[in-house]
């Protein structure tokens, strides 16, 4: 074995009814398609393995010395109706590497399985892939991508589709419905347990459940500022997809918008919207509210815990509008609040909205030579420039800068993953490492991905996405 991953598995060290000790189920022809190694150097993995290598021990046909495979278990309200029991049915946590999970995802049924098949095909494993990294290169918080691997063998959905395992790293793969699971079974001291963990993995700072609650919320307030600021929409924010440490995680029917508008879904399964893209903030206050509820019994009195976790939660709608306005501001070359920039950003985001414009490119276009040429009501638009310059004349830092650090030149667009996954099912790769490269540095402007700046073609659009 050339490969050392130096594993130390707090995880597994946590009472046993939080998990289910469960090993891989081999494949039959494992095959190398990616494997991270600036990530695998940041957990301290070494050796010089071949591809074979590592093809063996990311499709989990070898298990690497140190590694204690097991799947979690969790619940979770799932469009807001409550699943008592779901947990890691096709994901298989193989250990711990400096402080980040290492977690095989399509490797086998679990006990936690219910009637899945326990595997991944290539279409969502490349998706993952591809989308968590460059939401990484975006300097938002996420898990990542070590690994991707085919398996050689079919996976049956509406199809027969090549299978393949994707290898994921987080801080940790705690979520909100990991509380709810154990809350909702009464089980204190296995909360106990988890909330001394999660503590401290996250948040060594905090001292109570109160503080704990608060640092999550702060986080996650973050987080939602962040993916509205290059458009993405989660698509599946259920309680068991809110991860605690404030990492995105669930990359099913996620999407980054083209065209600008804000009840904007793209989820095959999000029939009401309750994902949308404006609704987001609102959705993370209601999950927020779920995890309080599952911290009460860690507080010595209940009614004061109602009490301070009440005015916790209800914190949390100021918060996400204060890094929203901060997330926005930067966007239109803004590093100070002023009275009245909340609405300066909302006017624009309506006139994108109008007339239908693309997100990334609008926001874009406002540092280049003439803005006034990307909208279509171009007296409209001249009419909120003239407001933004006067704004912009208070400020004290160059605006350009700020824009450009702001505003990303490429995101991952869904028909460029498409027409990627469409040419590694037919087993060319090279669009894959393509989009790799170009969105390894989304805010640098480069001749070479020009072509990626485009928004799809009517032909090209992707009108839905699913869980895969
Ligand atoms: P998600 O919608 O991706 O958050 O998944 C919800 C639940 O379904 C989780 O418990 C997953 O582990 C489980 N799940 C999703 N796909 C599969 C599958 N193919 N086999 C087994 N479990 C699955
Ligand atoms: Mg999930
Ligand atoms: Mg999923």
């Amino acid at each position: 074995m050339n490969l050392h991953i130096p594993f130390d598995n707090s995880y597994a060290r946590l009472p046993a009814q939080l998990f289910s000790k469960h090993a891989p189920t081999s494949v039959a022809a494992p095959r190398l398609v990616a494997f991270n190694r600036a990530l695998a150097e940041q957990l301290g993995i070494t050796g010089d393995a071949d591809d074979d290598t590592l093809a063996m021990i990311f499709s989990g046909n070898t298990l690497p010395p140190g590694a204690e495979p097991l799947a979690q278990l969790y619940a979770g309200h799932q469009f807001g109706n409550w699943n008592p029991q779901l947990g890691d049915g096709r994901a298989i946590l193989l250990g711990e590497a400096k402080g980040y999970d290492i977690q095989l995802k399509g490797s086998g049924p679990t006990p936690y399985a219910r009637r899945g098949d326990g595997r991944a095909w290539l279409g969502p494993v490349l998706r993952e892939y591809v989308v968590s990294e460059a939401m990484h290169a975006l300097g938002i918080p996420t898990t990542r991508a070590l690994a991707a691997v085919e398996t050689g063998e079919d996976v049956y959905r509406e199809s027969a589709l090549p299978g393949a395992v994707l290898t994921r790293v987080a801080s940790s793969h705690l979520r909100v419905g990991t509380f709810q699971i154990l809350a909702a079974r009464q089980d204190l001291s296995g909360l106990k347990a988890l909330f001394e963990h999660a503590i401290s993995r996250h948040y060594p700072d905090a001292q109570t459940p109160t503080d704990f609650l608060r640092a999550v919320i702060d986080k996650q307030a973050q987080l939602i500022a962040a993916w509205m600021s290059v458009g993405f929409i989660h698509g599946v924010m259920n309680t068991d997809n809110c991860a605690i440490s404030g990492e995105t995680i669930d990359y099913g029917p996620c999407a980054y918008m083209d065209t600008y508008h804000p009840e904007t879904v793209f989820s095959s399964i999000d029939r009401q919207g309750r994902y949308a893209f404006s609704n987001q903030p609102q959705i993370i206050v209601w999950n927020m509210a779920q995890l309080a509820t599952a911290l009460i019994p860690l507080m010595p009195d209940a009614e004061a815990a109602v009490e301070e976790f009440t005015s916790a939660v209800h914190a949390m709608p100021k918060k996400i509008e204060g890094y929203w306005l901060n997330r926005f501001g930067a966007k239109i070359g803004l590093t100070s609040e002023l009275q009245g920039d909340a609405e300066l950003i909302s006017d624009v985001l309506s006139l994108m909205a109008q007339d239908r414009l693309d997100f990334t490119n609008s926001f874009k276009a406002l540092s280049g030579d003439s803005p006034v040429d990307h909208f279509t009501n171009r007296n409209a638009f001249l009419a909120w420039e003239t407001r933004w310059r006067t704004r912009l004349a208070k400020e004290t830092t160059a605006p350009t800068e700020t824009m450009d650090a702001a505003n990303p030149v490429l995101i991952p667009r869904n028909h460029q993953i498409e027409q990627m996954i469409q040419s590694a099912v037919q087993g060319d790769y090279d669009p894959f490492h393509r989009l790799m490269q170009a969105y390894s540095a989304p805010f640098e402007p480069n001749e070479a991905y020009s072509d990626l700046r485009k928004p799809p073609e009517e032909a090209e659009r992707v009108r839905a996405t699913f869980c895969g």
